[in-house]
């Protein structure tokens, strides 16, 4: 009996169920929820955004992730949604950068707030947050490193292009921040 790696839906579905706050209450857990928990919601996709995270500014932290033609349902349990995914690989990629924007501010090394006029500081949340959503995935038995890899590249040059940095600030960025985070554990 060899053991294969899970599926991507496997994978997707116990990170909504680990952080989940509407699943969390479901299986009986206590108000207030702990600081992990987020509410996970669906919308249709704008262009270019796969997802989005809000901290908690006096309200619940809270993840959007996007997709295609989602009809609008302000009751839909998010685990549902994401059983009936036609691209769970994209799902599951933009879900675990969101969780690692959540991740870096629980770990008290990020504010989850984009703020343009601080290019620094952006950049170096996205690409912690990147680090951190491999680090999610790496321990749930990811294997699609190549997808993974793609859409954060992709994601992070558009920002380093956004915010007007040069490549070899965007690279120090990122080998300090993954020393960080390693470090921090
Ligand atoms: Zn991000």
């Amino acid at each position: 009996m060899g053991s294969a790696a899970p599926s991507v839906v496997t994978i997707y579905l116990s990170l909504v169920e680990d952080y989940d706050r509407e699943e969390y209450l479901r299986a009986g857990g206590e108000e207030p929820s702990p600081r992990s928990k987020v509410l996970i919601r669906f919308e249709s996709r704008p262009p270019d955004e796969a997802g989005f995270y809000m901290p908690d500014d006096g309200e619940l932290p809270r993840i959007f992730v996007y997709r295609s033609g989602f009809a609008e349902d302000p009751l839909h349990r998010a685990i549902d949604v994401a059983r009936a995914a036609t691209d769970p690989l994209g799902e599951l990629i933009a879900l675990s950068h969101e969780l690692g924007h959540h991740e870096l501010v629980l770990r008290g090394h990020g504010t989850g707030i984009f703020d343009r006029d601080r290019p620094i500081e952006s950049y170096t949340e996205e690409a912690g947050a990147w680090f951190l959503a491999r680090e999610l995935l790496a321990k749930r038995g990811f294997v699609d490193w190549t997808e993974f890899d793609r859409r954060a590249e992709h994601s992070l040059k558009t920002y380093e292009e956004g915010l007007g940095l040069a490549s070899d600030v965007t690279g120090a960025i990122r080998e300090r921040s993954k020393a960080l985070l390693t470090a921090a554990g």
